[in-house]
C-alpha cells in the first residue's frame, strides 16, 4: 500500500474537509475490469483519508466478471475467496459537476498485505509508462470517446451525419456535457456530431498514459451522468446497430524526449524519428494480438468492417482513415501536433490495459529496431495485399494467447484472466444473431 507520510495524511484530511465544504458527501472509487466495465465502490467523504491509507475492500473475482455480470474463472483468479484493497489516487480526486454531492477518484489495487496486486490494470499501465521512461521516452496519449444517445429507444436528433441540425437539436444537452467537463478541469479539444444516428464524439488533450486512461473514465462517466439528467440513454458499446457504423475508442499517441516530439523532425518515414518508427512498427506488428485488448467484445467485431473508418486493415498511412494506424504530421509550425492514432480500438476496451499494452508493443518494436512498411495510400479495401485484422474475438484471442510479448508485460495472473474473460464472452455470445449481440452489449459499458 502506498504508505502515506504524515504530510500526505494531513493533505488527505485537508482535501476531504475542502470537498465537504463544497457540498460533496460521497466519493465514487472506480476501476475498470477486464471485460471493460467500470466498477465502483463509494465512501462518505469523511472516510477518504482512511481509504487512502487502508484502502476499501473488493473481491479479486471481479477480474473474471463478464459483460453480463456472470463470472468465469482463470488459473490464478476466480472463486469466492480473498479480498483486495482499493486505494484512491487523491491526485485525481474530482468533484463531479453533473452528480451533485459526489466526487470521483480512480483506484489502484493492492493485496491485503499492502503489496501491489499483480492483476491491477492501472498499476500495469503505470509499469509500462515507467518502462518507456527507462528507455528515455515519455509517452503522451489521449482517447476519443464516441457514443450514441437514445430517447425512449429512438434517435432524439434526426439529422445528417456531422450535421449542424443535430447539434441544434441537442444543443442544451451538448452544452451541459461541455460545461461539466470544463468544470472538472478536462481540456476538451472537440465535441461534435458523429456519423451514425444519435452519435457524438468528445476528444480531449493528451496526457501521460495513466492520466489518459483516467480521463477516458471521467469523460465517459460525465457524459453518462449528463445524458441521464436529460432523459437520454447513452450507449458506449462498440455496436449499436449491427449493420451500421459503431462507437470507436481511438487512441492517439506521441513520444517525447526533453520536450521534443519524436514523431517529427526525424529521418524516418513522413519525418518521424527512427525511434518513433520502431515504436509504431512494434504496435503495427502486434495489432492482431492487441485487438484482444482494444476490441475485447464479440460486439467489437460487428463494428470492425471496412469502409466505416474503424481501421480494419493492418497497415498505416498518412491521414488514412481506413488504416488501423493513422499518422498525423501536423503543420510544420505546430511541433506538438504530430501523433499516431490507433483506429481499430473501441469503447469496450479497458483504457488502462490499452495504454499499457500499446506501450509494451511499442517498446518491443524499439528493442527489435523494427521498421515500418510503405505507408498505404487510398482505401486498403480496394488494393490487394493489406492483411485484414482478426474478424472475430476467438481469432484475436489466438493471437493474444501466442503473444510472448504481452504475456511478459501483463504478467501471468492478468494475462490469464484477460484470456479467460475473452474466451467466456466468445462462448456466451456464440451463435447469437449480430443484433442480439449488439443489444446485449451496447448499454453495458
Ligand atoms: N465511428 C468510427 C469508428 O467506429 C470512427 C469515425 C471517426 O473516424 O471518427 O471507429
Ligand atoms: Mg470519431
Amino acid at each position: 500500500m502506498p504508505v502515506l507520510d504524515s504530510d500526505q495524511s494531513q493533505q488527505a484530511r485537508q482535501e476531504a474537509a475542502r470537498l465537504m465544504a463544497e457540498g460533496v458527501h460521497g466519493v465514487a472509487l472506480t476501476w475498470v475490469d477486464n471485460a471493460g466495465i467500470t466498477r465502483a465502490k463509494a465512501v462518505p467523504i469523511g472516510r477518504v483519508p482512511h481509504a487512502a491509507t487502508r484502502g476499501v475492500g473488493m473481491s479479486p473475482v471481479f477480474d473474471v466478471f463478464l459483460v453480463d455480470d456472470s463470472i468465469t474463472t482463470s488459473r490464478h483468479i476466480g472463486g469466492p475467496d480473498g479480498d483486495l484493497r482499493l486505494v484512491p489516487d487523491l491526485g485525481r480526486l474530482t468533484v463531479l459537476a453533473a452528480q451533485p454531492g459526489w466526487a470521483w477518484a480512480p483506484v489502484d489495487r493492492y493485496d491485503q498485505q499492502g503489496r501491489p496486486y499483480a492483476a491491477c490494470q492501472r498499476l500495469f499501465a503505470r509499469r509500462m509508462a515507467e518502462r518507456a521512461v527507462a528507455h528515455g521516452i515519455e509517452v503522451r496519449m489521449g482517447f476519443e470517446t464516441e457514443w450514441v444517445v437514445l430517447r425512449e429507444g429512438e434517435d432524439p436528433c434526426a439529422g445528417p451525419a456531422y450535421g449542424m441540425a443535430r447539434l441544434a437539436a441537442l444543443s442544451g444537452y451538448l452544452d451541459d456535457v461541455l460545461q461539466a467537463l470544463v468544470a472538472q478541469g478536462v481540456d476538451v479539444l472537440q465535441i461534435h456530431p458523429e456519423y451514425a444516428a444519435g452519435q457524438f464524439e468528445v476528444s480531449v488533450e493528451p496526457s501521460d498514459p495513466v492520466g489518459a486512461a483516467d480521463l477516458a473514465v471521467l469523460v465517459r462517466e460525465t457524459i453518462r451522468a449528463v445524458s441521464l439528467r436529460h432523459g437520454l440513454t447513452p450507449l458506449f458499446g462498440p455496436a449499436v446497430l449491427a449493420e451500421s457504423v459503431g462507437n470507436g475508442g481511438h487512441l492517439h499517441l506521441s513520444l517525447w524526449r526533453d520536450g521534443r516530439n519524436l514523431c517529427r523532425a526525424g529521418e524516418g518515414p513522413l519525418g518521424m524519428t527512427a525511434e518513433s518508427e520502431a515504436f509504431l512498427a512494434g504496435i503495427l506488428d502486434a495489432l492482431p494480438a492487441l485487438l484482444a485488448i482494444g476490441a475485447p467484445s464479440p460486439a467489437s467485431y460487428l463494428r470492425l468492417e471496412p469502409s466505416r473508418w474503424a481501421g480494419v486493415f493492418q497497415c498505416w498511412g498518412l491521414e488514412n482513415r481506413e488504416a488501423a494506424l493513422r499518422f498525423i504530421t501536423g503543420a510544420p509550425d505546430d511541433p506538438e501536433a504530430a501523433n499516431a492514432e490507433i483506429k481499430c480500438f473501441d469503447a469496450a476496451a479497458n483504457p488502462y490495459l490499452v495504454t499499457g499494452a500499446v506501450i509494451a508493443a511499442g517498446l518491443g518494436g524499439l528493442s527489435a529496431g523494427a521498421t515500418l512498411p510503405e505507408p498505404t495510400r487510398g482505401d486498403p479495401a480496394l488494393t490487394n495485399g493489406q492483411p485484414r485484422l482478426p474478424q472475430s474475438l476467438p481469432e484475436a484471442l489466438e493471437h493474444f494467447s501466442a503473444s510472448g510479448l504481452l504475456r511478459e508485460a501483463l504478467g501471468e495472473p492478468l494475462f490469464g484472466a484477460i484470456a479467460a474473460v475473452r474466451r467466456a464472452e466468445s462462448e456466451l455470445f456464440d451463435g447469437r444473431a449480430p443484433q442480439a449481440i449488439a443489444d446485449a452489449t451496447r448499454g453495458r459499458y
